[in-house]
């Protein structure tokens, strides 16, 4: 058996999230690069491939107190501020299409709502909305700009059951503590047949590999797990989930292709990024397998 690193401050992940297995062993050494530079090591389970950090540390939220995290700083210039606002107006509207194909309209829970852009596009859209934003600034934002329901995660145990049409978590599932509990909870609240909408990282796109352990979708120690299709599947598998619907976010590419070259130190992030952007989902067209997917879900086998 593989030991994780031993520090008070990190608790270590003894059995496999998604099959229990204690059959662990190292997958990666790397580093908070985005942040605090502290190293944290992934572990992959030898069993079902599942690939998660570990150790994971008592304090996560310590790991978002900045604020270039919790806004992707919209306002404030710099190369990779601009890029990130262009292209989240591009992913709201490609977004809410993606949705309406599956649902015309409806009641919508978005959790990890961020500022409410997204929501309030749907809002506008006749749809009934709600939001769950973990960060108290966001979520004030949201409220007050946008006059959005929003709430903490406290408040997914008391929605009314059988809900809602859609509930979507748009790069959200891989920051969750309790992963089996936040399955179960929207299983809960999502009708029989309404529409679950995940979007991941995928540690088995073109730029992961490119980039390895500089990889900045890794995100450790926010991102807890580091899913592939085949590991995302096996999770479903477990909640009685299946996947009916699966397709690239192409612009993710760019800006994690960026951000891995800002990691690597390249004083040329934006040029390379361009390139290395259109290279991982030209390559990743043969399996389809980009640097970030979306899973459209259903209840049932
Ligand atoms: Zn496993």
């Amino acid at each position: 058996m593989f030991h994780v690193k031993q520090n008070s401050n990190l608790i270590p992940v003894v059995q496999c999230p998604i099959c229990e297995s204690n059959d662990l062993s190292l997958y990666m050494e790397t580093k908070d690069y985005f942040y605090t530079q502290e190293d944290f090591t992934i572990t992959k389970c030898n069993k079902c491939e599942f690939v998660f950090t570990n150790p994971v540390p008592k304090n996560l939220a310590r790991y978002y107190e900045t604020d270039e995290y919790l806004s992707h700083n919209t306002k404030d210039g710099g190369p990779i501020a601009s890029l990130y606002s262009l292209l989240r107006s591009i992913n709201i509207k490609r977004k809410y299409n993606l949705v309406s194909s599956f649902c015309k309209s409806g009641k919508i829970l978005d959790i990890g709502s961020g500022s409410g852009e997204l929501l309030n596009y749907f809002n506008t859209n006749s749809w009934e909305t709600t939001g769950i934003e973990p960060n108290i600034t966001a979520r004030s934002f949201s409220k007050k700009e946008y006059s959005l329901d929003i709430y903490d995660e406290d408040k997914l145990d008391s929605l009314q059951p059988e809900y809602f049409d859609v509930i979507s978590m748009w790069h959200v599932l891989e920051h969750v503590s309790n992963l089996n509990n936040r399955l179960m909870q929207v299983k809960r609240l999502i009708k029989e047949n309404g529409t679950l909408i995940f979007a991941l990282p995928n540690l088995n796109s073109p730029d992961a590999n490119k980039y390895q352990k500089y990889w900045s979708a890794l995100d450790v120690p926010r991102h807890l797990y580091h899913f592939t299709q085949k590991t995302f599947n096996k999770l479903l598998e477990k909640h009685d989930l299946k996947l009916i619907h699966a397709e690239p976010m192409k612009l993710d590419a760019y800006y994690v292709s960026m951000l891995s070259e800002k990691y690597k130190k390249n004083r040329f992030p934006l040029l390379t990024a361009i390139i290395g952007g259109y290279l991982s989902n030209f390559k990743a067209r043969k399996n389809n397998n980009y640097s970030s997917m979306i899973f459209v879900v259903q209840k049932g086998k």
